[in-house]
């Protein structure tokens, strides 16, 4: 603490200021000593004190105005965080872009991004924290010291294959070249080409060079796997993980290591794409084409977006790598003479290692099957799947049947009065889940014991529409009698842990036939899984989010991924689909694994309906206590704005409509499509439209507008 009066340094600091407050860059303040851009400090906002981030040093001029200012105009720094590098310019660029690119205010960009401990500190804790990691470097016997380092046992490497030698050349060839790397890279390879083996040799590079790596993973589940991977691998070097399933100190920790260049490998979920990195030298970023990359509130950003800007600021290679990219990846990759940019480089690795073949794809068609007896609902499995199934379980083998729905049904009926289980806050059914005989809203969470009657009529006859992953478990548990069934879905797995035990219990063999949600489809080892079962994919085909037939290739891509990974069982393994359109061209291209016939599909429909990657969109989403008030603002904020549109000639402004889910919680939500045919012309809207649409919030709020957003390059329209 110290006395205003003898402060003499002024500096721009920015805080977590909400959206609404309109404020969006530095504040001024004043310390009793000179500080730079990068620089963490605590400073008074109104009664509180709070943490900041020092944008403009004392050094720095602030453009015309003048140098002298009035001292007594300003609040001074409560204290500063010391102990730490400022972060760097680098970093702070990217933040800005971030900030910027998705129309959020700069501090709130800024404190998002570090670790959330680190905001709640003073000077007097935060001391503490910088002496326990100096502690734990000093005594760490895996020091990146000279010599440390080199005192592990070099690992057993695979001796690489044609595809990877090729694709490890080209990526080295343009990471060395004069120009330096301003292309990213796009890996497309099979499951199981040996994706990781690339990003791993690669990542040996960047070490051997003194660097720093950064490998992002979708989803938190798969980073233990991928920290285990690589630490075996790289044994000697710190590897750290940041996601949020950290303890908020452990993430303090990891973050340090990393800011401080002590940390050689980063692995992380999309929020690590902002971990600062002196020594950075790759950023790889698997499954890149996941929508876990995209932040789904509060700033939606997209980390494999900011992975690719990051690496052309800091001239570091960028590995997107993926079996069925982004169309919009893909799209950057295609060469010119195809249609596409030419803007990445692709490396192609279409065989899986060894001779493992991917599964044969059975396609059932459930239009010909047939139909239980009258009213009655028909089986979950076709009886030539069940027949398979049955041999696996006789045979030894395993396999894993895909529903994407959790719950036992997803909806309770009652067949006297038609009452269903609807959610009385949400324009949603509540699910049934039997385990704990509730009625749970997947939406606001309400949960409620299934009443013993309908609640309209008193029918004691209650019965279950639909099938969730936990009725599915129950009826192939009757259906195959002596088999192990068991379950993985976000249901089995809230409990810490409870992944971790259910995955073992199927890698030691103790379950015959796994039942589960999109959750196991995804990059899990399985070594005996001979046979993958999807038994109701055809919703998404029908759906009206235009990404929906691209993610479910990939999604069915990558499940028959999880099946005949170890070459002793790949040749038998299988790939079951159960349709009621056998003939449509997904299942077509699924049948051949030809995701380019997919993606060309996919790409020439996305053209002629003017979408992504073709069109730049924006949806500007909002909140109200009515279907008319949230409506109200959006047309509002789109005729505010029409005559900027109208004069670039470039951008289109929707009607506003309800969101698919319209109401959440006795929440009206509704939204407006931005569709822009050129992407700098829809930010210049933006940037434009920014302080127009927070006055007319301003004004709305009175009117029963509770919230409203603005969602870049949103996933789901
Ligand atoms: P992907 O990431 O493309 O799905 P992985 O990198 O997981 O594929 O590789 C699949 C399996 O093949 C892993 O068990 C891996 O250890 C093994 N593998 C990868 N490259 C080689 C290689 N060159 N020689 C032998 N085995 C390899
Ligand atoms: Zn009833
Ligand atoms: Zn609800």
């Amino acid at each position: 603490m110290f006395d205003a009066a003898q402060a003499l340094h002024r500096v721009g600091v920015v805080v977590d200021a909400p959206q609404h407050s309109g404020l969006w860059g530095p504040l001024d303040y004043l310390c009793d000593r000179p500080l730079v851009a990068g620089d963490l400090v605590r400073v008074p906002l109104g009664k509180r004190v709070v943490t900041g981030v020092v944008w403009r040093g004392s050094e720095e001029a602030v453009g015309d105005e003048a140098q002298a200012f009035d001292a007594s105009q300003l609040k001074a720094v409560t204290e500063v965080l010391d102990g730490l590098p400022p972060l760097s310019a680098a970093w702070r660029q990217l933040v800005q872009f971030a900030a910027s690119y998705y129309q959020r205010s700069l501090g709130e960009m800024a404190l998002m991004v570090l670790p959330p401990e680190l905001r709640q500190l003073d000077a007097v804790q935060w001391a503490r924290r910088i002496k326990r990691r100096d502690k734990t470097l000093g005594g760490d016997a895996r020091s990146t010291d000279e010599g440390a380092a080199l005192d592990a046992e070099p690992p057993r490497l695979p001796e690489l294959t044609e595809q990877q030698s090729q694709a490890l050349a080209q990526i080295a060839a343009m990471a060395d070249s004069q120009q330096g790397c301003d292309k990213p890279f796009l890996l497309w390879g099979s499951t199981g080409s040996g994706k990781t083996e690339v990003y791993l040799r690669q990542a040996q590079r960047a070490m051997d060079a003194g660097q720093q790596v950064l490998m992002m993973v979708p989803e938190i589940n798969l980073t233990p796997q991928l920290e285990a991977r690589v630490a075996e691998r790289f044994a000697g070097r710190r590897i750290v993980s940041l996601h949020s399933g950290l303890t908020p100190a452990q993430r303090l920790r990891n973050w340090l290591m990393a800011q401080g260049g002590h940390a050689d490998v980063v692995l992380g979920t999309r929020l690590s794409v902002f971990t600062p990195l002196p020594r950075l030298g790759l950023i790889v970023v698997d499954e890149e084409h996941d929508p876990s990359y995209k932040q789904q509130d509060g700033a939606r950003y997209s980390a494999r977006d900011l992975a690719v800007y990051r690496a052309r600021l800091e001239k570091v290679p960028v590995i997107l790598g993926s079996a069925t990219p982004s169309l919009e990846s893909w799209y950057n990759a295609l060469p010119v003479s195809e249609g596409g940019v030419g803007r990445y480089v692709r490396l192609d690795m279409p065989a899986r290692v060894g001779d493992g073949a991917m599964p044969q794809v059975k396609v059932v068609d459930l239009s010909r099957a047939p139909r239980g007896a009258h009213g009655q609902e028909p089986p979950p499995l076709a009886r030539e799947l069940l027949q398979a199934i049955t041999q696996r379980v006789e045979r030894g083998e395993q396999s894993l049947v895909l529903l994407n729905r959790r719950g036992y049904a997803p909806v309770l009926h009652c067949s006297d009065c038609g009452w269903k289980s609807g959610c009385p806050h949400c324009s949603a059914w509540r699910v049934f889940h039997k385990v704990d005989r509730t009625l749970r809203c997947h939406h606001c969470g309400l949960s409620e014991r299934v009443p013993r009657a309908c609640p309209d009529c008193g029918n004691t006859d209650i019965s279950s529409v639909g099938r969730g992953t936990e009725r599915l478990e129950e009826q192939l548990a009757e259906a195959l009698p002596g088999a192990r069934v068991g379950r993985i879905d976000a249901d089995v797995t809230k409990h810490k842990g409870a992944l971790e035990a259910q995955l073992a219990s199927v890698h030691a063999g103790e379950v015959d036939v796994l039942v589960g949600t999109q959750m196991v489809a995804k990059g899990h080892d399985f070594r005996r899984i001979t046979l993958v079962a999807a038994v109701n994919p055809d919703a998404a085909l029908f759906a009206s989010d235009f990404r929906a037939a691209e993610r479910q290739f990939a999604l069915l891509l990558q499940a028959a991924g999880r099946a005949g990974r170890d070459a002793g069982v790949a040749a038998g393994s299988e790939m079951w689909v159960q349709t009621h359109h056998p003939v449509h061209p997904l299942y077509d291209a699924l049948r051949r694994y030809d995701y380019a016939d997919f993606a060309a599909q996919q790409l020439k429909e996305r053209a002629m309906a003017g979408l992504p990657p073709y069109a730049s969109l924006a949806m500007l989403r909002a909140e109200g206590k009515t279907q008319e008030a949230a409506q109200a603002f959006l047309l509002e904020a789109a005729q505010a704005v029409q005559h900027l549109a109208d004069a670039t000639g470039l951008v289109s402004l929707y009607p506003p409509v309800p969101t698919p889910v319209q109401r959440v919680a006795n929440v009206e939500r509704a939204q407006l499509m931005i569709e822009a045919s050129q992407r700098a012309a829809l930010q210049r809207l933006l940037v434009a439209a920014q302080p127009i649409w927070l006055a007319l919030a301003q004004k709305n709020r009175r009117n029963g507008l509770i919230r409203w957003a603005v969602d870049v390059d949103p996933l789901a329209i």
